[in-house]
């Protein structure tokens, strides 16, 4: 084991040191390359992810896009080079006491990178996803430790990443896949002197223990572990008044949603007691049940989902109030909802935490200061909603400040399932939604994970990287002294 993550290392440390000299433009046309080399996989690759995950063949396309566009957005991001920051404070040799020196700022690559992908989106948050593409857009290489619920889809796709790497003529320690099973290979991998982040997606316990991990290092490093959410929807009364049916509706899809195996997933729903809720829970009761179980991604994650669903259902005070009825295998999951008064949900913390499947629990509070009390006590979040009206929201100003400090993403009459990829998206959320609330993992700002910022004091414009040079010979924006001009 030990030798092979030191060669894998010892690769992944020559080859940064030859691709962080790689122009913006040549990583750019790298990743537009691993996109093209990924489609090229065609229909088998889609066959191999839908035998390995149980998701259906429409999901896996979406995803196959969705990875490929991430990967061009990253190239655009190069291409265009503004993102690197640069900031310029030129010198004053006249200024009183002291001279000012020059100063120029900008972000670089900070090394190899080591990526653990997510069993619950096999393309896009696993050997080619938004870890992998935004470190290689960063200028790092990378190791990723495939997942070993998807071991096929997974190699394949590090095939594409390594024929890219030849067609673009990339040094070959750009990029390693490594699959073994157990923690063994991912711990070795986080510890070793080479590695200078991580990117995680998956389990508060995997992400956690890894961020501990790399603390206790000699020289600790930044873990992004983006580990989920019961992602809290507030049903506000006006709203409710108006719509209760058509809310429960649309949250029952968005509950039962690919067998609710979505860090996104609605697994809170707080209302307050009364005739509105009632409808709203009778509705959600009755279209859940209606939904029939499908796979889970892997026999674990189906066994982890029965039992964290049992461990809420068999607490005081909770009543199932509706489940899919009729014959479920064990890799399946029972889409199900629940329900428990705010009391009894304040003094339970055990009802806090995520049941990763097509579960939900309704939250009865008493009054709306109950509902604040809520807020106040949930753990931080990717998502929050509102499904709220407008006088609702005037006078409920409160549980808007206090939802605010929850979560990454405030969400207004909608669902939280569903992220769009673009510059606006937040994903990532206070612990322990994420390790890092003031970074995401979705949309090109995640490149700024994977940099640090370098400055460069009285240089000679020669020696200046081309970002700082006083010509500005690419173009882009930049900062200088104190006006962002090009
Ligand atoms: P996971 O158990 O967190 O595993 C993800 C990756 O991290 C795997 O490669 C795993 O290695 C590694 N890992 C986990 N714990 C580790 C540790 N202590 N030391 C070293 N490596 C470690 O996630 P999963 O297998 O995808 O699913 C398990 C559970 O995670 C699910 O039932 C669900 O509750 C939760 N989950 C949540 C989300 C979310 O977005 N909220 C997404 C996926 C999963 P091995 O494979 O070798 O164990």
């Amino acid at each position: 084991m030990s030798s092979v993550v030191n060669a894998s290392m010892q690769a992944a440390q020559e080859g940064f040191w030859a691709y962080r000299r790689k122009s913006g433009k040549e990583r750019a046309a790298f990743l537009r390359e691993i996109a093209t080399q990924i489609e090229a996989l065609g229909q088998e690759l889609i066959a191999v992810a839908m035998t390995e995950t149980n998701l259906p063949e429409a999901r896996l396309l979406g995803e196959r896009g969705r990875t490929c566009f991430q990967l061009r957005t990253f190239a655009e991001l190069l291409t265009e080079g503004s993102w690197v920051d640069a900031i310029i404070d030129t010198a004053d040799p006249a200024r009183t006491p002291l001279p000012k020196p020059d100063l120029r700022k900008m972000n670089v690559a900070i090394g190899p990178v080591v990526v653990f992908g997510a069993s619950n989106f096999p393309f896009a948050y696993s050997t080619a996803g938004v870890d992998t593409a935004s470190a290689l857009a960063a200028g790092c290489s990378v190791v990723v430790k495939g997942h070993p619920a998807h071991p096929r889809t997974s190699t394949m796709v590090a095939q594409a990443i390594d024929k890219a790497t030849d067609i673009c003529q990339m040094p070959k320690g750009v990029f390693a896949h490594l699959l073994g099973d157990g923690f063994e290979l991912g711990q070795a991998l986080v510890m070793h002197p080479y590695t200078k982040a991580v990117g995680f997606t998956g389990s508060f316990s995997g992400g956690k223990a890894l961020f501990d991990l790399a603390n206790s290092r000699p020289e600790p490093i930044p873990v992004f572990a983006e580990m989920g959410s019961t992602n809290p929807v507030f049903l506000l009364p006006d709203a409710m008044s108006q719509r209760a049916e058509q809310i429960a509706q649309m949250y029952a899809g968005s509950v039962t949603l690919g067998m609710g195996q979505f860090c996104t997933k609605p697994g809170l729903i707080i209302g307050l007691k009364g005739s509105d809720l009632e409808t709203f829970s009778s509705k959600l009761s009755a279209e859940i049940a209606k939904v029939s179980p499908a796979g889970m991604l892997h026999a674990g994650i189906a066994k982890n989902f029965r039992a964290k669903r049992q461990e809420i259902l068999s607490q005081e005070g909770v009543q199932l109030s509706g489940e899919f009825d009729g014959q479920v295998t064990d890799i399946q999951g029972t889409p199900s909802v629940a329900e428990v008064s705010a009391d009894t949900f304040l003094k339970n913390t055990k009802l806090h935490q995520e049941v990763f499947g097509p579960f939900a629990l309704v939250i009865a509070c008493q009054d709306s200061a109950q509902m604040l009390e809520v807020a106040q006590h949930l753990e931080g979040q990717l998502t929050t909603t509102l499904m709220a009206n407008p006088n609702d929201l005037s006078d409920n100003q409160e549980l808007l400040a206090a939802v605010s400090l929850l979560c990454g993403r405030l969400i207004l009459n909608g669902v939280p399932t569903g992220v769009e990829v673009c510059g606006a998206m937040q994903h990532g959320g206070p612990f322990p939604a994420s390790t890092d609330s003031r970074f995401g993992s979705v949309g090109p700002s995640a490149v700024k994970r994977f940099v640090r910022p370098l400055s460069f004091q009285s240089f000679e414009d020669t020696f200046l990287p081309d970002e700082l040079k006083n010509a500005n010979p690419l173009g882009i924006w930049r900062l200088v002294d104190g006006e962002f001009k090009k």
